[in-house]
């Protein structure tokens, strides 16, 4: 009896090693080499860049920090956004995306909703609640009471925005907005749109890598449109005044939204065919972004290689300028996909490196306020629920 004791308690003392040393080596190692900043010297700047830069309402409408277990509240030589680098960027306002299921071997052409979910050994080596390891649901709701307890710290100053009014804080507080990335966490259930609002989503993307329930993925197996399930859930997103995110949704599913809906609907990261072939199976044409821009919504370019060929400031300044051209200078805004296991060329403390790329490639000041971060801002007021 007292060796078959010795040995459980062996046994336990190994576990709890496996534990500390997965959750404190593996899990912030892989962030580190999955969130990477290219090493660089500091980009070029000019002291017009800089005052103009520091005079900007900036907005980015996609970063994935909340997946990893990193404190934003602490500045950190890893990955891309936390609350001091967003502060030295000089970052009005953050749309934190969650997500939820990432199918093994993820790739930009095909992917099977079946293969095995690499999420779901993250959260388990990151020590998430046992709640969420076998419910996509519970995962997006942890990660919204992740952002939830930043903004109950006073000296965070942080906002979750939840209608038009919250807006209206941004001179004090950094802003944050909710979105879902896919609504795969809906679990097929319509009263799921309702519980995420209340854990406060105001932004729901359809897709991710993978076809769901609601209808094909760009890089899913069916290139099929909406489910009438997918029809139901986004009649019942713009009741409520939950915005759509197709920035993963195929081209089927995007023009049936445009079909369904009568309201926008934007594109959180992402950038332009015409402005990168090779990223023809992960953005869109320029008819459906023309068809998007007309109907009041945005793209927000992202700052990774697949939605753009040149990651450097000055590519991502020349594709934000290109997508003016399809798309009109109203339509364009910031989608880094910070912390979306992506390699940057900058991490957000460094965005005043795209402002002085945008004025030497001749933009005027006021494209300027306008792509980075004013359109985002003004689709927000125009599209938020009122109270
Ligand atoms: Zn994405």
């Amino acid at each position: 009896m007292k060796i078959m004791i010795k040995i459980s308690i062996f046994f336990l003392i190994i576990s709890l090693i496996v534990i500390f040393l997965v959750s404190k080596i593996v899990a912030p190692s892989q962030d580190a080499k999955m969130n990477e900043v290219i090493p660089h010297e500091n980009y070029k700047v000019s002291n017009k860049s800089e005052k103009l830069h520091k005079s900007l309402f900036i907005t980015d409408l996609h970063s994935d920090t909340l997946l990893w277990s990193r404190n934003p509240e602490k500045r950190w030589k890893r990955g891309h956004v936390d609350l001091p680098r967003l502060r030295e960027g000089g970052v009005n306002m953050q749309v934190f995306s969650a997500v939820t299921k990432s199918p093994r071997g993820l790739n930009f052409d095909s992917n099977s909703p079946d293969a095995p979910d690499d999420i779901s050994l993250l959260i388990k080596a990151q020590l998430w609640p046992p709640r969420t390891w076998n419910s996509i649901f519970e995962r997006a709701v942890y990660q919204a009471q992740r952002l939830h307890k930043l903004e109950s710290n006073p000296s965070n100053n942080l906002l979750i925005v939840r209608n038009k009014t919250d807006m209206e804080h941004a001179d004090k507080k950094i802003l944050a907005l909710l979105l879902t990335e896919g609504s795969h966490p809906l679990e097929g259930k319509i009263e799921n749109i309702n519980n995420l609002y209340d854990a406060g989503y105001r932004a729901m993307g359809l897709q991710h890598f993978f076809d769901n329930k609601l209808g094909g993925s760009l890089h899913g197996k069916s290139q099929s449109g909406l489910t009438d399930f997918g029809r139901e859930a986004v009649l019942e997103m713009e009741r409520m005044n939950i915005m759509i995110d197709v920035a993963h949704s195929s081209i089927n599913t995007v023009k049936d939204v445009l079909n369904t809906i009568e309201g926008p609907i934007f594109i959180s990261h992402g950038g332009t065919i015409s402005g990168c072939e090779k990223t023809f199976n992960r953005n869109l044409p320029d008819k459906i972004l023309k068809e998007i821009s007309k109907r009041g919504g945005i793209l927000g370019i992202g700052y990774f290689d697949g939605a753009i060929c040149d990651i450097s400031p000055k590519g991502i300044a020349r594709e934000i300028i290109h997508a003016i051209s399809i798309m009109g200078e109203n339509s364009i805004a910031l989608g880094s996909d910070f912390d979306g296991t992506v390699t940057t060329t900058i991490d957000t403390s460094e965005l005043s490196a795209i402002t002085y790329q945008l004025l030497e490639q001749g933009l005027t000041e006021k494209q300027i306020r306008k792509v980075m971060g004013e359109n985002a801002r003004d689709f927000f007021l125009r599209n938020l629920p009122e109270i």
